[in-house]
């Protein structure tokens, strides 16, 4: 294959066009959501299923700043983006870490906490299980 950078344009046309590593992103998100949750290594970093290689994974990494973003993949390497980082990027968008347990968690199943609590502050979020020990809920 021969490498059209040059030819590449600069701008989509339209803004409506989405470029095909987002759309493969969202896939991987799609159908690996829950996979790439629980595969959360702590310091943004992330473990996703390669969408051309079953059984394969990269190990992502994404920062506040989408500049931080990093793949270990070929893909990555060569263009500054990846359908991983994509995918890793809309999971972490999605979810938070668990003020009591650490865990990252779906930010759907999070409870915050109210100003009357005793083990925590308000605005801290709690997963469900959290919540119900410390009776939150
Ligand atoms: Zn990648
Ligand atoms: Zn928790």
């Amino acid at each position: 294959m021969i490498d059209q950078k040059s030819s590449a344009p600069a701008h989509p046309s339209t803004p409506e066009t989405v470029p095909g590593y987002v759309l493969r992103g969202l896939g991987l998100y799609e159908l690996h959501a829950d996979e790439i949750l629980d595969s959360y290594q702590g310091g943004g970093r992330w473990l996703v299923p390669s969408g051309t290689d079953a059984g394969n994974v990269y190990e992502v990494r994404t920062g506040t700043r989408p500049e931080r973003n990093r793949c270990e993949c070929r893909g990555f390497a060569s263009h500054g983006h990846c359908s991983h980082v994509v995918a890793a990027g809309r999971v972490a968008k999605k979810s938070a870490v668990c003020d009591g347990c650490g865990e990252r968690v779906w930010s759907r199943e999070l409870v915050e906490v109210g100003a009357d609590s005793l083990s925590f502050f308000e605005g801290d979020v709690l997963c469900r299980r959290c919540a119900r020990e410390h009776g939150e809920a």
